[in-house]
């Protein structure tokens, strides 16, 4: 394995959508001195190859809600977006007729941005998906540009695009102490060798607040969350023009994958920042919830299961940007349930940061001083 420099000007801690989207965007504004360190032996080892891949547009009226909004037309707005979507499917949003009246507003603005959804009758909805025949819902918010995304794809064109403009990338490498001195962050110690920088960006998901305490930043309160998936066969015929389904009151999801589903009951049980296990409670309250609420899902059977960790702030918008306490120290974390949906964005956002810009309204929001 190749030493690391002795030096770098930017050091990125951890490859997963945070970390390699962030050194794609400093690349094209002019930084090319960068090193993304990553403990796992391959890049998106993590939350970032191990969740439901879908493209998810409409979401809520908070910043954090824009920016997935913003952050899908920008994923779908590259030329290379053909290699990073999986397929163009559109989802169903099964709501009642209160969260109708919410997303009302939202279904205006996409109109005005020539990026129509339509509300669909029960009825509609199950000739779109006819797993959905016998589930009592008032509507359902058909959204065609939603999706799902080819995860390997996206990571793979942030990693390939900032490593052709000089990034490396050192996998089974991870940072154990940050050290700074009276100019801010100095030093990045690995079991390898230490690491001169002025700038370093924690994109370590559901480590982040943990990297934080190897250095003298500010304590972030950051929480991680074990969501649990399933894989269920026997899957639909011809699923590849099918929406994906996901019912916002009663909280569950469904996306059609070749041959199968996969499947969420949308758990979300605090967990420490370690690889988490499948509980074994986890396919009952699945079945429970699933058979509760699509009679027609009683034929499906447990293929596969996997846990993995959601990250949140307490105000559930991410952090991004400098930390309020340590100069050099910046954060791109706690992007929650829609960091492959948001990436392209959120790397651009944390590049400018570091770049000495402000971040723009509404998205000042996420600075992270607004903890201080
Ligand atoms: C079950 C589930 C389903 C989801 N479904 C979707 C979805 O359908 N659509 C969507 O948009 N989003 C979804 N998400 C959210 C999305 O997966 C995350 O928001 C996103 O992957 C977070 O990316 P990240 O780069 O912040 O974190 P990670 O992918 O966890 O990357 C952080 C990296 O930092 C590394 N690291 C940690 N500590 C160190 C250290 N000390 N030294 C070096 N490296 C370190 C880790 O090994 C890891 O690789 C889902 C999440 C879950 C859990």
């Amino acid at each position: 394995m190749p030493d690391l420099p002795e030096s770098a000007e930017v050091v990125i801690i951890g490859a997963g959508f945070a970390g390699s989207s962030t050194a794609y965007h400093l690349t094209r504004m002019g930084i090319h001195d960068i090193l993304i360190l990553e403990r796992e032996s391959i890049p998106g080892a993590q939350a970032s190859g191990r969740n439901a891949a879908m493209l998810r547009r409409i979401v809520g009226l908070d910043p954090f809600g824009l920016l997935c909004n913003k952050g899908a037309d920008r994923i779908l707005g590259q030329p290379e977006s053909t290699h990073q979507v999986e397929r163009n499917c559109g989802s169903l949003l099964l709501c009642s007729t209160n969260l109708r009246r919410q997303f009302d507003q939202i279904v205006k603005q996409q109109e005005a941005k020539d990026s129509p959804c339509r509300w669909l009758t029960p009825y509609e909805s199950t000739d779109q998906l006819s797993i959905l025949e016998g589930s009592h819902f008032d509507s359902a918010l058909h959204v065609p540009r939603d999706g799902i995304l080819d995860l390997q794809g996206l990571l793979h064109f942030f990693l390939r695009g900032a490593r052709s403009s000089g990034c490396r990338l050192f996998t089974s490498t991870p940072v154990l102490k940050i050290r700074s001195n009276r100019k801010g962050v100095h030093k990045i110690h690995t079991p390898r060798q230490t690491v001169e920088t002025r700038k370093v960006i924690n994109a370590a998901g559901a480590w982040a607040g943990q990297v934080a305490s190897l250095s003298d930043a500010f304590p972030m309160n950051i929480q991680p969350f074990r969501r649990h998936l399933f894989r269920l066969t026997p899957g639909p015929s011809q699923s590849d023009h099918l929406p994906w389904v996901w019912d916002l009151g009663r909280s569950f999801y469904l996306r059609p994958d070749t041959g199968g589903w996969i499947a969420s009951f949308c758990d979300e049980d605090p967990h420490l920042p370690c690889p988490p296990r499948v509980a074994p409670q986890a396919a009952f309250h699945l079945a429970n919830t699933l058979t509760q609420h699509l009679p027609l899902a009683r034929e499906l059977s447990v293929d596969r299961s996997w846990a993995c960790l959601r990250t949140f702030t307490p105000d559930r918008q991410p952090l991004i940007g400098p930390d309020p306490k340590l100069p050099g120290f910046y954060w791109s974390a706690g992007l929650g349930g829609h960091g492959v949906t948001t990436s392209h964005l959120i790397g651009e956002l944390t590049a400018r940061t570091i770049m000495g810009q402000p971040l723009e309204k509404p998205f000042d929001q996420f600075t992270p001083s607004r903890y201080r």
